[in-house]
This record gives structure tokens, sequence and C-alpha cells, in this order.
């Protein structure tokens, strides 16, 4: 799976370096150049991570940070603030609302990278599943990719199994079409007719999870949501 960061910089130099940087380095790059497309962009892309310079026309990187994490939909998606010398006080408030990280421009695109693969690495500790997840009738191996529903055998496919656990990771996260095809398929435009190979999958997931089937949530026009309370 490739990782989408959200670089959010005014600067258009800086944001060519990044792209290029991070593209060679296999992340998926998507850039917003202030912070109401930053916040738009978060919501509708839900990128792995974010690069967020502090200086920005209109709302600023402190009140973008800050917005990111009051936002249940965005508040778990980590943060690297891009600051100037200088800006020492701006650091700390950044990381007292949240951010996980900053670097100081001028900084060397290895040492970014090597920020950023840190950061993601925590990142995905933090979101680990246990071995076993239980929920009503369900229960799910994830060790034995096995899935039970009221003690019977639910025979899913490898695409359905990833679907599901891909939903689960979200924790009650409305996760878009684009974003499951792009993560469990790989897909890097999705196209009308590949946005429907998630519909069709859902169902038959749907299916195979019988009474428990009502996990899955369906959120009209945008995506899926799995309800792991009862
Ligand atoms: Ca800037």
């Amino acid at each position: 799976m490739r990782e989408k960061i959200l670089i959010v910089e005014d600067e258009k130099d800086i944001i060519k370096m990044l792209d290029y940087n991070l593209k060679k380095e296999g992340f998926k790059v998507i850039d917003a150049r202030d912070g109401e497309d930053a916040l738009d962009l978060a919501v509708r892309e839900f990128p792995d991570l974010i690069l967020l310079d502090l200086m920005l026309p209109g709302i600023d990187g402190l009140e973008v940070c800050k917005a990111l994490k009051k936002e249940t939909k965005t508040a778990s998606i980590p943060i690297i603030m891009l600051t100037a010398k200088g800006q020492e006080s701006d650091k700390v408030v950044g990381l007292e609302l949240g951010a996980d990280d900053y670097i100081t421009k001028p900084f060397s695109p290895r040492e970014l990278v090597a920020r950023i693969k840190a950061v993601l690495r925590r990142a995905t500790e933090k979101e680990k599943l246990p071995e076993i997840f239980q929920a009503g009738d369900l229960r799910i191996d994830f060790s034995r990719i096995s899935v039970t529903v009221n003690g019977k055998a639910a025979t899913l496919t490898a695409k359905e199994f990833e679907l599901l656990k891909t939903l689960l990771k979200a924790k009650g996260r409305v996760l878009s079409r684009d974003y499951l095809l792009d993560t469990i398929w790989g897909f890097d435009h999705a196209m009308e007719i590949q946005t429907r190979t998630v519909d069709v999958h859902i169902r038959t997931l749907r299916k195979k999870l019988k009474s428990e089937s009502r996990r899955i949530i369906t959120v009209k026009n945008y995506g899926y949501r799995f309800e792991g309370e009862d």
C-alpha cells in the first residue's frame, strides 16, 4: 500500500521539491496551497500524513492544526509541521495542539523522509489491531484470517477480508470509496466503474456476514464505516 501524504504549503518551489522527493520514495502526494484547501482535502482524501507549513496565507498553520485535531474524521492523521527559524514558540504550540513532529526550514529531503517514515511507523503501531476482534456474533481472527458469525465460518475472499480489516482499523471513521479502492486495490485514479468495485465487494461481504452485516454502514454518496459497538 502506498501511503498518501498531503503537503500544505504556499511556496511553489518547496511543493515541487517535496513532491519530487516523496514520489521518489514511493509515496502518493497531494497538495494544498492554503489552510481552507488543506482542511477540505484532509476530510475528502484522508491522507496518511500531513506536512503542514505554519506560514500560510489566510488561516495559518497552527489554526489548521487545531481544526484538524478537533474534527473526529481527521484527528488521527499524523502531522509534521514545517517551521522557519525563529518560530520556536509556534513549534511548541503546534506540538501542544497535537502535531507529531516538526522540521525546520531549510531541511534536507533525506532528513524529512526519515522523519516521515518514523512518524508513520509510530502511527501504524498505534493502530495495530488485536489478534482477535469480537463484537456481537462476529468474531475475526486476524492471525488465522478467519471470520465466524454466530460460530459458523464465513468464507471471505482475500479482498473481502482486506475490506473488513480496513473498515475495522478506521475505528468507526467513515472511509470514502476512493480511499478503499486506493488502499485495497491500489488504483491511482478512481473512475466511476472502479468505485463500483467497492460497492460490489461490500455487497458480497455483507451477505457473508449475515446478521452482523448491520455493522457495515453506508454513508450516502461517500463511503462506508464499521460499527464495532452494539
Ligand atoms: Ca509558507
